[in-house]
């Protein structure tokens, strides 16, 4: 599984501009966003030695693992390839940035595996055949799936509980300069009603019932992902799949997930 682990630290891949492949300075975020009507494709031109960590190889093959264990849809595949998770997470694991595993990001919540990134995204735009409109994400935590949702939606609209983490995923996202994903502080179970009405409503921490104003912002043809809880206990919760037709909300119920809990109010 982790044969091309990399040694770090390394070096990071800077574009011809001297800026990381993909966020070249100047350039709109649409211009670094993936083409959403072909297969994912890898940045070329010849890469400049400069501070940090290479991820560029690390990325790859976290794309292929991903890949080889059925995550299709080459849009999710290019976007999970283009966000440098390591930028992410705490420099003390950098070296396990690339690894399909949850990492701690402080104050007790984690970021997602990738597989499940990859397969939450997946699942928010089956049936979509090129970018959403309006996202909204519940639980920024660190920021990485709003910078991933940064190359699949128009708008992301992220919000999260915890000032701190609010705090530190807006200074994760600085360097990308993504005009289009806005972070907010607060109690997602009210959902943001000024973004709405949703194409996609994608919720990275699990309660035991799906809170109402997300079923009422969500856009008649949109699509919610979320973990719920299932059964007795937290460790029984499952991925469910609303999607609002003409006549109704159709739910499908998925494979068993391990989230944070929603919680009420702000820390
Ligand atoms: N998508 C995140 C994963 C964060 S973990 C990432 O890429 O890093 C889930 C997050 O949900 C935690 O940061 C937690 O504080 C947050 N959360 C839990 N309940 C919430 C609520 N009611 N409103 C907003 N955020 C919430």
């Amino acid at each position: 599984m982790n044969r091309a682990r990399p040694s770090f630290p390394a070096r990071l891949d800077l574009g011809p501009t001297g800026h990381p492949i993909g966020t070249a300075r100047g350039a709109s975020p649409a211009a670094s966003r993936p083409d959403v009507q072909g297969g994912w494709q890898w940045p070329s031109g010849p890469p400049v030695r400069g501070l940090g960590l290479d991820s560029a190889a690390v990325r790859r093959q976290l794309v292929l693992n991903l890949e080889r264990q059925g995550l299709s849809d080459p849009v999710v595949l290019a976007a999970l390839g283009a966000v440098e998770r390591h930028r992410f997470v705490d420099s003390a694991l950098v070296n396990q940035a690339y690894e399909d595993t949850s990492l701690p990001i402080g104050l007790a919540q984690t970021i997602s595996k990738p597989s499940v990134v990859g397969r939450m995204l997946a699942l928010l735009r089956q049936g979509c055949d090129g970018r959403l409109g309006r996202v909204l994400e519940i639980g920024t935590g660190c920021g990485y799936q709003a910078a991933v949702l940064s190359h699949l939606a128009t708008e992301v609209y992220s919000i999260e509980r915890l000032r701190a983490l609010h705090d530190r995923a807006r200074q994760n996202l600085r360097h990308l300069k993504l005009g289009h994903v806005h972070l907010l502080f607060g109690d997602g179970r009210a959902g943001y009603a000024r973004g709405a009405p949703y194409a996609g409503i994608i919720a990275a921490a699990g309660g035991e019932a799906l809170p109402q104003a997300w079923l009422e912002q969500l856009d008649l043809g949109g699509r919610l992902v979320a973990p719920v809880q299932t059964g007795v206990g937290a460790a029984t919760q499952a991925l469910v799949v609303v999607e609002r037709t003409r006549s109704g909300f159709q739910r499908s119920l998925f494979e068993a997930v391990h989230f944070v809990p929603l919680k009420s109010g702000t820390d």
